[in-house]
């Protein structure tokens, strides 16, 4: 133990993100960012944004980008957090709904994320597994949970879960929280925002890292009963007055409001995803239904970790995952067609020299 450390600091767990490596040029498929550029409306915004202005604070509430989203999704402002993406969002409903309650629920295996943070809040958790075919079962949620948190679709499985049996947790489970995180539902799911006017315990987290194209400008949101919604600006003002920058704040409103683009771009992922998914299977991959814009693939005969090498040295990134439940798997973000068309045929000469 470093003598100058916390005990806290020495006994953390930190989430490891997918690599980044710098000593040459990848096709990056293994962090689920957005193969297509922001919206030009989004990048002119945030250019004219650089200016004299930057030396005041910006609005700690954000309010405006609020109004955007209220507006596009048909709900009221005092239903709206935001936050430093969706992560920050995530961190603060741990503090705000799930310490120093009972033991919380959630799947496994799901979001690396949400163990880490009952690690550093101390915050007890259970762990319900999977079905054989990676769906979640609701009924396998314990009774006495203090919280429920998955991602819809989940993560990095990229199974969706339909509203039918959101609602059968929502309604089972009345006095604790559940927070649904959306991060992917852009890409072919239905959202279940429409129902937080029905649930008071129904928090929704959304992001505009993956389908919105803006992972490097911090931006994430959720979605709930404004009696949730204080509770969490209760944490985030003991906390961080000002977690979005100017910046973020204009480039976030634009990309909400340049729906056009937003559509284009997930369109294209969403047929790209189904390309490969069916090059994949006639590769003999077992490929797991996903509403994502990744593909959770595993080989009817070759090692995973063996294709994740094989398609590094070709320049090629994607993400293998240590845990034994499912280090037989790769999951591969949907990247360009032609993006997609190298990975097929990187795919095919590894396995035809094997
Ligand atoms: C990517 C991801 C997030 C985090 O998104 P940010 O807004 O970039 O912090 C949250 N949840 C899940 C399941 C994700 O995959």
């Amino acid at each position: 133990m470093n003598k100058y450390w916390s005990q806290l600091a020495t006994t953390l767990n930190p989430y490891e993100p997918g690599e980044q490596p710098q000593d040459r040029k990848y096709l990056k498929l293994n962090t689920n960012e957005n193969p297509f550029p922001p919206s030009d409306v989004v990048l002119s915004k945030i250019k004219g944004s650089v200016c004299d202005t930057l030396r005041l604070y910006p609005d700690p509430d954000a309010t405006k980008l609020k109004f955007s989203i209220a507006n596009y999704y048909n709900i009221n402002v005092d239903n709206i957090f935001v936050g430093n993406g969706s992560d920050e969002v995530l961190a603060f409903s741990f503090l705000a709904f799930f310490k120093d309650k009972s033991a919380i629920t959630f799947p496994n295996i799901t979001y690396s994320f949400y163990p880490v943070y009952c690690n550093i809040f101390e915050i007890e958790f259970n762990e319900f597994a999977l079905d054989s075919n990676f769906s979640i079962d609701i009924n396998k949620i314990e009774k006495n949970s203090g919280g429920i948190i998955f991602p819809n679709p989940n993560a990095p499985t990229g199974v969706y879960l339909g509203l039918p049996d959101i609602e059968k947790i929502l309604i089972k489970f009345p006095n604790i929280v559940v927070v649904v995180d959306e991060a992917y539902i852009d890409f072919g799911g239905v959202s279940c925002i429409k129902l937080v006017e029905k649930y008071h315990n129904l928090l929704v987290i959304q992001t505009f890292s993956k389908s919105r194209s803006l992972a490097g400008l911090r931006v994430g949101f959720s979605i709930g009963h404004p009696n949730l919604i204080q509770a969490l600006i209760r944490v985030k003002n003991s906390f961080n007055s000002y977690p979005l920058d100017s910046l973020a704040i204009v480039g976030s409103i634009a990309a909400i409001e340049d729906n056009t683009y937003f559509t284009q771009c997930c369109n294209q992922i969403i047929q790209t995803r189904e390309y490969l998914a069916n090059e994949l299977a006639s590769l003999s991959f077992l490929v797991l239904p996903s509403k994502a814009n990744f593909l959770f693939v595993k080989h009817s005969k070759l090692s995973a970790a063996m294709l994740y090498n094989g398609l590094k040295e070709n320049g090629i990134l994607v993400r293998h995952f240590s845990n034994p439940l499912v280090n037989d798997f790769l999951r591969i973000t949907i990247g360009k067609k032609e993006e997609m068309i190298s990975c097929v045929k990187c795919m095919k000469s590894i396995i035809k020299a094997h």
